[in-house]
């Protein structure tokens, strides 16, 4: 019935997608929009002509959708992230909307090549790595399985800045993405929201109750920018809606009017620089002003919009719950919480409680991390002059929430201080995931492991006090991007076998099973990673200049340059192995190439200096003639999610190896596995049920255990004994230490070293040894092809629980409260 009355409707006024239809729209835009002379054309011109003719049709489309939501007057969900790791969006939109084959041809008629122009498209980088990426992950899922959810961030001018390799080290370009213009979104110079910052509160009655007038603040319009969402197979387009910030009409007229006409338009450009920048660290805090002013400014502006689109479809404020579920994509959107109770309290003048009861009915909050550096908190003297109001609603929650802890736990005075919204023991700081917590009504981690760590450790006194708010939703991955488009060899293998319905029901891979016991098809399946992994060989010359073996082990670990991560316990390993290998000990193992990619927070000291040692001993290894054959190492530069999807697929080895307790869950750990990686990890994050789910005989597990990892530091960790009892690691940080790898600079890691000998706090050295024969063993299984392509057929056939649409199903079902059959 509800897709009929979209096919109804679009009968009227459809733009035609066959290929005569595209290749006619292709050539006005190009002429029209481009305003080019087909013959002049160039392959941006192309680029921008198909990316018109796609988005006409998906335009279309997302206004039957939107009426379709209105009608059936569905409740929504509106997923607030400050992150959204896209990609490029060409291909993925064809292959979404089925127009994929019909462009191509057009395209190839008017001799341009699909592919070709597809890769002038600039990655969308509004995103750090993997909590900006599950957000894409979510939008492609709800709009795949035809739900109301819509995101909202920031447009930000420049993202993810764009990594070079300069003499081994990380050099930081601006990612001018928009230098081109943008061919997917729509300004949307009529929504316009007003943001406020400081200024002063007024307090008054009226009529016996008290009331808030924030006033002489400072505004700062946000305009939004829509990025159509297609759903994969269906004729479902979501929406994006990022904002950017615009100087005020008042503001253009009150300072130009003072005669600094250079100063006002300097002024104007400084309060536009709220949207500027996207902050380039992963998993740690910000503590600048413009970063809460960031955060500020697009959850004001979302949730104005979103009480605008409440009261225009003529719903009671009292009903939001009903209509509205909003998800905190970690604490940077927390002062959502006090931005609708300023809301419901100041503008609809609710009384407190019914404010508050409402409020906690509409907000899930997603934790990411539990990493101390990661929290966030705010100045109490910050966000007083930031958001004025906003300090004083933050209190009143606490006074309540107070009271209710007191309530619950008679006479435990510690509780109140551990609990409280307000830290009092680090110079007043308002504690952002305490907001979130005591404002949601559930509160997820996002792998089993990770949530248990939650409930004992972080949140345990809220866990005691609120044990029902607590659930787990595993992350996932979306299978249109991570195999369907990414890998399209091995997706076409996949549907000769089984169809192609495991593109939305990711579950039915696992009637792949029986074919890994048939040599023919463990045949085809090592012919499709051998032909990834020649494509992956010719780009990584093309990027590094560094010939590689395609029939050698890829062995890969590709993620933000983390401590926790262990990229260096990784390169120890590479050490020792180049070491067996000049020792003529290595005579029987697999030939390997080691690749990392990841970038590093340019504030980050030490993760710039693993990327400088990775490229040392790469540089050393590289040109030795005597382990020539054996052993490659590569650095990839500029790790995102486009070449993502080129190193992903053609993977032989996944290296998962955080510290145990430390990777709240790894989507890369996903995506590497379902392309048929085995995983050599730790029992972190998500690599726990991948454990479970591909069997433990296909996995490589090694190394301390989370519960291990915190007895270990509770007695006292000596780093040195593993220096100390294990002479193939001894050699390998003396070189390292030595200089043997910077014979430029031979003190270049001294330090570096001494810190793993004095402190290591990630246990590196504590693990060192079972990932070394953790790697013997994967070595030995690599060298038995058949064995080997069994066991990774496997692992793709089992990943299915991945899928992001599992995990959009939890949340719907668990946390919104919106059934997805309801909107198929
Ligand atoms: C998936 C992804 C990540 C997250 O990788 P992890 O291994 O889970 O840390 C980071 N960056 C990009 C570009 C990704 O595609």
């Amino acid at each position: 019935m509800a897709i009929a009355d979209i096919l109804h409707e679009l009968e009227h006024h459809p733009r035609p997608c066959d290929k005569e239809g595209l290749k006619k729209s292709i050539r006005d835009a190009l002429i029209h929009q481009a305003g080019k002379d087909p013959l002049e054309a160039t392959p941006r011109d192309w680029l921008e002509a198909v990316s018109y003719a796609v988005r006409e049709r998906m335009i279309e489309r997302r206004m039957f959708t939107q009426r379709l939501f209105n009608r059936e007057h569905a409740k929504r969900v509106y997923y607030l992230s400050m992150e959204y790791l896209i990609g490029r969006m060409l291909i993925n939109s064809l292959l979404n909307l089925g127009f994929y084959d019909p462009t191509r041809e057009a395209l190839s008629e008017m001799g341009v090549d699909l592919l070709t122009i597809a890769e002038l498209e600039p990655d969308a980088a509004l995103g750090n790595g993997g909590l900006g990426r599950l957000a894409a992950c979510i939008l492609d899922s709800m709009a795949s399985q035809c739900m109301p959810g819509y995101g909202y961030g920031i447009r930000y001018e420049y993202g993810m800045f764009q990594q070079q390799i300069e003499h081994g080290q990380q050099v930081e370009h601006p990612d001018n993405w928009l230098r081109y213009g943008n061919n997917w979104e729509f300004a949307r110079p009529e929504k316009l929201f007003r943001v406020r910052f400081y200024g002063r509160v007024i307090t008054h009655r009226d009529n016996g109750n008290i009331r808030h007038h924030w006033q002489d603040c400072e505004e700062v319009i946000a305009m939004a920018y829509d990025y159509p969402m297609p759903g994969y197979g269906n004729k479902n387009v979501n929406n994006l809606r990022l904002w950017a910030a615009k100087a005020t009409r008042d503001f253009d007229l009150n300072y130009f009017n003072e005669g600094d006409y250079i100063g006002a338009i300097q002024k104007k450009a400084e309060t536009e620089t709220i949207s500027m920048v996207l902050y380039p660290n992963d998993a740690t805090a910000i503590g600048r002003e413009l970063r809460l002013k960031q955060e500020y400014f697009f959850v004001s502006a979302s949730i104005q919009d979103i009480l605008q689109h409440h009261e225009e479809m003529g719903y009671r404020i009292s009903e939001l719950a009903d209509k509205v579920a909003l998800q905190l994509n970690d604490t940077h959107p927390a002062i959502a919480v006090a931005e609708l109770m300023h809301l419901l309290l100041d503008k609809h003048e609710l009384p407190w409680m019914t404010a508050w009861e409402i409020t906690k009915s509409v907000f899930g909050y997603t934790n990411h991390t539990l990493l101390p550096e990661a929290l966030e908190t705010w100045p109490v003297a910050v966000m007083e002059r930031v958001l004025p109001r906003h300090m004083q609603i933050i209190y009143d929650i606490n006074f309540h929430f107070m009271n209710e802890v007191r309530h619950t736990f008679p006479g435990d005075t510690e509780i109140v201080r551990r609990l409280s919204i307000i830290d009092e023991d680090h110079g007043r700081q308002v504690r952002m995931a305490h907001l979130a917590v005591v404002g949601s009504h559930k509160i997820n981690g996002v792998a089993a492991l990770h949530t248990a760590l939650l409930k004992d450790t972080l949140f345990n006194d809220f866990y005691r006090l609120w044990p029902e708010r607590f659930v787990s939703i595993t992350n996932g991955i979306t299978p249109r991007l991570w195999l369907n488009q990414a890998n399209p060899a091995l997706s076409d293998l996949i549907s000769e076998h089984i169809g192609r319905d495991w593109v939305m029901d990711l579950s039915q891979l696992k009637a792949l099973e029986s074919f890994a016991d048939v040599a023919r098809c463990r045949a085809e399946f090592r012919s499709v990673k051998e032909a990834n992994k020649r494509h992956l060989a010719s780009l990584v010359l093309e990027r590094t200049g560094i010939h590689i073996d395609p029939t050698a082990m890829f062995d890969v670990q590709v993620k933000r340059i983390h401590e926790y991560k262990r990229q260096l316990l990784n390169l120890l390993h590479v050490v020792a192995f180049y070491n067996r290998i000049r020792r003529g000990e290595a005579a029987q193992q697999a030939p390997r190439v080691v690749l990392f990619a990841g970038k590093a927070a340019p504030s980050y000291m030490r993760a710039k200096q693993i990327i400088r040692l990775i490229n040392d001993v790469a540089d050393v290894i590289n040109h030795d003639p005597v382990v020539d054959g054996w052993l490659k190492v590569v650095f990839y530069p500029n790790y995102d999610v486009s070449s993502a999807a080129v190193i992903i697929p053609a993977a032989d080895l996944s290296e998962q190896i955080s510290t145990a307790g430390m990777e709240a869950s790894g989507t890369g750990n996903m995506k590497l596995a379902l392309n048929g990686a085995l995983t050599i990890g730790t029992l972190d994050g998500a690599n726990v049920e991948i454990r479970e789910a591909v069997g433990e005989e296909n996995i490589f597990i090694f190394g301390l255990t989370a519960e291990q990892v915190a007895e270990t530091r509770q007695r006292g960790y000596r780093p040195r004994t593993h220096y100390e009892e294990n002479a193939e690691l001894r050699e390998v940080l003396d070189m390292i230490r030595s200089g043997f790898f910077s014979p430029d600079e031979r003190g270049r890691y001294r330090a570096l070293v001494d810190d793993l000998l004095g402190n290591d706090a990630f246990l590196v050295l504590a693990d060192f040894a079972a990932y070394v024969e953790a790697q013997e063993r994967a070595d030995a299984l690599y060298r038995n092809p058949e064995e080997w392509t069994r066991r990774a057929m496997l692992n793709t056939a089992r990943m299915g629980y991945f899928s992001i649409d599992r995990t959009v199903q939890q949340y719907a079902e668990e946390v919104w409260g919106v059934n997805p059959e309801c909107w198929i």
